[in-house]
């Protein structure tokens, strides 16, 4: 099974009626009822007003795949939370970035960029060509889907340069932007995927459903690979002593 950790805000619902009448139990609803349709899921979701925003260390060392919704409230998440989410990535935790997740503390941090774009909200065509046929995370999308309404995002996405670039996106406007992206960071899986805005019905798209449960497939960690807890800075002894005449030597670990 793949422990899967659907997080969201949850602000939009419950103070805009607009977005309310879209996501009435919240987009994190909408997302973990798409990943419960398989068997191999096992789905809990997290929002930010819950204690420690509901990613207690408990949930986090149960959880293989975290997905990321937030819009308004990115600065009401604790650094220290970021950290603990941050730390969990390096070790392996696969982590799903969605849509205005794109100004997320998490993303921008494991990114090192600001993670900034150009958007447009006037509900326009957008037509998601897939670049990568033989990729796990595009598996049952055809050359290309469309979404009929959706906010615009465009180039330039100030990100570091993706290790792979799955999907790109063509607006009726004219723009285009990179809409799906993997990075790996320490031991753990990124994808950053863009459809998603609150108040466009998008996360009940088959096919943007299709590629949620791919991309968590995708990101689960073959294994967590835990990193040391206190630092050491005790001589390191060589495997091969003879081969290790020259002095001292040490393995440095910071205090993480
Ligand atoms: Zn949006």
């Amino acid at each position: 099974m793949i422990r899967v950790t659907v997080w969201n805000e949850f602000w939009h619902e419950t103070r805009h009626e607009a977005v309310k009448a879209v996501y009435p139990e919240g987009i994190h609803a909408v997302i973990a009822d798409a990943l419960r349709k398989e068997p191999d899921l096992e789905v809990r979701t997290a929002t930010l007003d819950e204690p420690e925003h509901g990613l207690t260390d408990d949930v986090l060392e149960s959880t293989d795949v975290l997905t990321w919704w937030g819009h308004m409230a990115h600065d009401q998440v604790s650094d220290e939370i970021v950290k603990k989410v941050q730390h969990r990535v390096l070790c392996g935790m696969g982590l799903l970035v969605l849509h205005s997740g794109h100004f997320a503390k998490i993303f921008r941090t494991l990114m090192g960029t600001r993670c900034s774009l150009k958007w447009r909200e006037a509900g326009e065509k957008e037509r998601l060509w897939n670049v990568e046929p033989g990729h796990p995370i595009t598996q049952g999308i055809g050359e290309y889907f469309e979404l009929p309404a959706v906010e615009m995002y465009g180039e330039r996405f100030d990100i570091p340069h993706p290790d792979e670039t799955l999907f790109i996106s063509w607006f009726e406007g004219g723009e285009v932007f990179r809409s799906g992206c993997t990075w790996r960071r320490g031991h753990g899986k990124i994808f950053y995927f863009r459809p998603g805005h609150e108040t466009f019905p998008i996360y009940y798209d088959a096919n943007v459903q299709r590629v949620l449960v791919n991309a968590v497939r995708w990101a689960a960690p073959v294994c967590i690979v835990p990193y040391p807890g206190a630092p050491n800075w005790a001589p390191l002894e060589p495997i091969q002593e003879k081969l290790n005449p020259y002095g001292k030597a040490g393995v440095v670990q910071d205090i993480e």
